[in-house]
């Protein structure tokens, strides 16, 4: 009998190790993938399209693409999973029904969704920014809003890369806008280094963006913020990019969370012994530092797991995840830092390097 392989998700990760699996194992699997929606969002495309540019590559319907993967679509909700009986519960989208699904290994890979950290006003009166019908509400608003006064002004929470970006994407779609970015934390872009925070700080404050740096939002209203230093800071229109939680999802027996609900895998980012977890919805900690969420960190991770069902299947030891970061690349609407092993250089060539980098790794998830 084949291998029951089901993996969780079709985002980054669930659709590199779908590719990856086929190419390594071939036939000797049966491949299952479930998601509730019926295409592929490449994320970071949202700030093309933020900014008012054509976002090449932005979606693809899964459909054709599994089929191309030799892989089969369940397009449902997973509500949970029982890790005992090595089964998976899910609700159908299009009846709401609910069924189970079996397996022999599987992948959870449900990504990660924004916090409003309970703040009272987040949910009301800010934007998200995770999907294409997000862009098109900011857009909307800042339309209307400079059809009533000519300058609106828009307030960024979270200067994470995901923020940064937004802000530069902002700057090329409505440069009448002012335009302003909170951040709780004592430095924008925590985690990356601090040679690069400091060109990025510089490049904004020369563009007139307004930092709120270590200032923690209390409340959000129709008008403005209130931070933990500052009573209002006006906004017409707040993009929250400010922090993630776990999807909500039941895993019975339960596993090891951080908390912000994501999962703690071990080394060889394994839940169980059926049951391995990458991408966004893991917390992984190496060398005491916890490494970031995004899409190379999804990259690599996809290859771990890849290469440890194999092992699984054909009886062989695994292999631990290794992180090594390969750089970063950050546009800034008119320019953009490409931060690499030997250099890092601030270049208004940022974006044509990203869109080919972007291209490169469209084909790599979706061939
Ligand atoms: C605006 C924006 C810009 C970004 N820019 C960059 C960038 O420039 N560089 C970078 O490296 N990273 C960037 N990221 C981060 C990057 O997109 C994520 O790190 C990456 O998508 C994580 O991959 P993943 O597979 O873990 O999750 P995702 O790609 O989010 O996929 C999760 C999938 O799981 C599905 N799912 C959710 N719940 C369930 C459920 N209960 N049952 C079944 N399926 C479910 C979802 O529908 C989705 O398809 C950006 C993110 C955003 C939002």
């Amino acid at each position: 009998m084949s291998h029951r392989v089901v993996i969780i998700g079709a985002g980054f990760l669930g659709l590199l190790v779908t590719r990856r699996l086929r190419k390594l194992i071939g036939k000797e699997i049966e491949l299952t993938i479930i998601d509730p929606k019926d295409y592929f969002l490449f994320t970071p495309r949202l700030i093309d399209a933020l900014a008012g540019s054509h976002a090449r590559g932005l979606k693809r319907e899964l459909a054709p693409l599994l089929k191309k993967f030799g892989a089969h679509l369940i397009q449902s909700k997973v509500t949970a999973i029982d890790r005992n009986r090595q089964s998976i519960s899910y609700t159908a989208v299009d009846d709401s029904s609910a069924k189970t699904i079996e397996y022999d290994q599987a992948v959870l890979a449900i990504g990660a969704e924004t916090s409003d950290y309970q703040i009272p006003g987040v949910k009301e009166h800010t934007f998200h920014l995770k999907s294409f019908q997000d862009v098109a509400r900011i857009q909307e608003r800042i339309r209307q809003r400079m059809a009533e006064h000519s300058s609106p002004a828009c307030v960024i929470v979270g200067a994470g890369a995901t923020g940064v970006e937004a802000l530069g994407a902002l700057s090329r779609f409505a440069p009448q806008c002012s335009l302003s970015f909170i951040q709780g934390a004592p430095q924008i872009l925590p985690g990356f280094p601090l040679s690069l925070v400091r060109r990025v700080e510089k490049i904004l404050r020369a563009s007139g963006a307004q930092l709120f740096i270590g200032e923690s939002v209390q409340r959000v209203s129709a008008t403005g913020i209130q931070t933990s230093k500052t009573s209002h800071i006006s906004a017409d229109l707040v993009v929250w990019c400010a922090g993630l939680q776990a999807p909500t999802i039941n895993l019975a027996p339960s596993v090891e969370r951080d908390p912000s609900g994501f999962f703690v895998v071990d080394a060889y980012l394994k839940l169980d012994n059926h049951l391995f977890a990458g991408g966004d919805i893991v917390s992984y900690r190496e060398d005491n530092l916890t490494i970031p969420k995004n899409a190379q960190t999804s990259f690599l991770m996809a290859e771990t797991i890849a290469k440890n069902i194999l092992h699984r299947v054909r009886g062989e030891p695994l292999e631990p995840f290794r992180y090594s970061s390969k750089g970063n690349i950050l546009w800034l609407g008119k320019t953009g830092i490409l931060d690499f092993k030997f250099f890092c250089i601030q270049t208004r060539w940022t974006g044509f390097v990203r869109d080919l980098f972007y291209h490169f790794r469209s084909w790599q998830i979706l061939g």
